[in-house]
């Protein structure tokens, strides 16, 4: 059984930043993810032999725990600024909006360099074993830790947290269960030209059943072929959960015609169950310090990339004091 001081489920960007954290104040970490490969809802798919984002388009940055991380990328040549501007900004001036120069999987792939991750590992119950968490993944292998940190969408880290058997929220138990999110459906299209979208090439819409049109090539991931990235409305979403791509991808495909300047040659569509928390917990992140537990994520940083990031940082630091005080009070 491989075991750690702190096992982490979830390498999106917040089990990855906490990840960070933890291995900088010295403490041994596992990251388990389900995924091939990291970065959750930061997602980069391949098709038509190019590179299209599916899951978030982009991200910004307020607070300055997460400025430096994204400094280190910039330095690093691994994401860029997109554009700074768009037409409906309340703020004349605009804010960058940065990306992945490869995809918005970039900066999870840079973090992950320095981690110690198993993937294609999804959880499917966990145990406390005397002081240790033991996490059983669905291809039979088992993992240790000390302090378990979950990072999955709150509904889905709930429900496995529900396997152990055990009290582990107390009294907030009601509340955390009412955290809800809004599905999202992607769909991604290869146009036989140009897209013809509006500089900086996005078209953020209000226009059910759309919300969304995104040109991965005026954004540089996809630089020899014209590719998009159309997102639905939560509506749409449910609506559509389970139609065949041929029905719910023509539907979106026929609302964002009007906007585009060539046809679509091959499309494919992507389901995101849990795409963002529509009523996230007031605190950074949830920790039961008895059991060793803490919950971090958008659904307590906000429903934004830098949210989850800074409920990850948090965590990381909030679990590292943990274990120093245990020291301390450990004879
Ligand atoms: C369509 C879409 C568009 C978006 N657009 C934007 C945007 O433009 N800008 C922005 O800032 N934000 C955007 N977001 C939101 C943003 O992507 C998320 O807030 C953020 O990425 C969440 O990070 P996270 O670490 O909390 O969760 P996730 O990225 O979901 O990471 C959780 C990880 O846990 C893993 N996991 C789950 N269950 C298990 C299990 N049982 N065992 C092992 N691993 C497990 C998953 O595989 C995943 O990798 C968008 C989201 C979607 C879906």
């Amino acid at each position: 059984m491989e075991s750690a001081e702190v096992l982490i489920i979830g390498a999106g960007i917040s089990g990855l930043l906490s990840a960070t954290e933890l291995t900088k104040s010295r403490h041994s970490v596992l990251v388990l993810d389900k995924g091939r490969g990291y970065g959750g809802r930061m997602a980069t798919r391949r098709m038509a032999g190019t590179r299209l984002d599916h899951g978030a388009q982009y991200f910004t940055v307020r607070d300055k725990r997460f400025q430096s991380y994204v400094d280190e990328w910039l330095a690093a040549g691994i994401v860029q600024e997109w554009f700074r501007h768009l037409p409906k900004d309340r703020n004349p001036g605009g804010y960058p909006r940065y990306c992945g120069i490869e995809g918005m999987t970039d900066a999870p792939k840079y973090l992950a360099r320095k981690l110690d991750i198993r993937r294609s590992e999804q959880v499917a119950k966990l145990e406390r074993d005397g002081k240790r968490w033991i996490a059983h993944s669905q291809s039979g292998n088992t993992f240790a830790g000390e302090h378990l940190l979950l990072t999955a969408p709150l509904p889905q880290a709930l429900a496995l947290l529900d396997t152990s058997g055990l009290d582990y929220a107390g009294s907030a138990s009601r509340d955390l269960r009412q955290v809800r999110y809004e599905k999202g459906l992607a769909t991604l299209a290869i146009l036989d030209g140009p897209s013809g979208l509006p500089s900086p090439g996005c078209l953020p819409l209000d226009e059910a059943p759309l919300t969304w049109i995104g040109d991965n090539t005026s954004k540089g991931i996809s630089p020899d072929v014209s590719a998009i990235t159309i997102h639905a409305d939560a509506a749409f979403a449910q609506e559509h959960w389970d139609s065949p791509d041929e029905e719910r991808g023509t539907l979106m495909l026929e609302a964002a015609r009007k906007h585009l300047a060539s046809s679509v040659t091959e499309y494919a569509c992507h389901r995101w169950g849990f795409a963002t928390p529509v009523n996230p917990w007031p605190e950074p992140c949830f920790a039961n310090p008895t059991l060793n537990l803490a919950l971090a994520g958008d659904a307590f940083g906000g429903p934004r990339i830098e949210g989850a990031a800074l409920s990850g940082i948090e965590a990381g630091q909030a679990i590292s004091a943990q274990i120093l005080a245990n020291a301390k009070t450990t004879p």
